[in-house]
């Protein structure tokens, strides 16, 4: 099946679960983007900057661009005028810098904090017990150009779907208790990103409200279009 053909399947697919569908482009082309976006899609997530920039610079203004990938300090100000929504956040330091570039920017972005759910050696998300931390964290009261609008985590790579099903529970549960003990009267709290191609029907069975979706609508990632990311300085 062509993109297109992809592209509208899935679309079509979770939203009629009410789910939003982040078409991960990733190594993608222009082309291939383009053509995900003339068959309707309109939601894109990168997982470099370097690479999300020269995109963004390429494409129509009307798409929303989505950080899906580990996010550096140092990288937030690349971003900071267009970025919709930054799936990955781990620390307070990112956020107070997240604030800062917003700020400058006269934007108010949008955050989820990334959970640590899997059952694997990464450096990258928080415990449930550093959320907590983070959120009881008297500077977060101080970032008027942040709004942390839920959470994302990623399961296990595993075939195992009792594992997977087991670990996006985790992060339901979780959320629920965090929306009543920090954000009962916040509307905007209400985001679980959750699922990619190989676990989105679990991940929306398990309350996702957003699912990122590369390979399934794309194809395998294969080259590598954009080899080096913006180095630090
Ligand atoms: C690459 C990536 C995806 C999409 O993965 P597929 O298996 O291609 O659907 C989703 N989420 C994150 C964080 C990713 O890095």
């Amino acid at each position: 099946m062509s993109i297109a053909d992809n592209l509208k399947k899935y679309k079509s697919e979770v939203e009629s679960d009410g789910v939003k569908l982040i078409a991960v482009s990733k190594t993608q082309p222009i082309e291939s983007i383009l053509e995900a976006y003339n068959a309707g899609q309109r939601i894109f997530g990168e997982n470099h900057v370097q690479e999300m920039v020269d995109k963004e610079a390429q494409l129509p203004k009307d798409i929303e661009w989505h950080l899906i990938g580990h996010l550096q300090s140092n990288k937030v100000k690349y971003i900071a005028a267009f970025v919709k929504l930054i799936h990955g956040v781990d620390s307070l330091k990112l956020l107070q810098e997240i604030n800062k570039q917003a700020a400058k920017n006269k934007r108010v972005i949008d955050c989820l904090l990334q959970v640590y759910i899997a059952d694997e050696d990464t450096k990258f998300g928080l415990g449930f017990d550093e959320v907590i931390e983070l959120l009881r964290a008297e500077e977060l009261a101080e970032l008027k150009n942040i709004r942390i609008v839920g959470l994302m985590g990623i399961a296990t790579n595993t075939k195992n779907e009792k594992q997977i099903t087991t670990e996006f529970n985790e992060l339901k549960v979780f959320f629920e208790g965090v929306k009543v003990s920090f954000f009962r009267k916040d509307d905007a709290f209400k985001e679980i990103s959750t699922g990619m191609s190989a676990d989105y029907k679990i991940a929306i069975e398990k309350g996702s409200t957003m699912v990122r979706i590369g390979s399934s609508i794309f194809g395998k990632r294969v080259i590598k279009h954009f080899k080096n990311d913006i180095s630090a300085n």
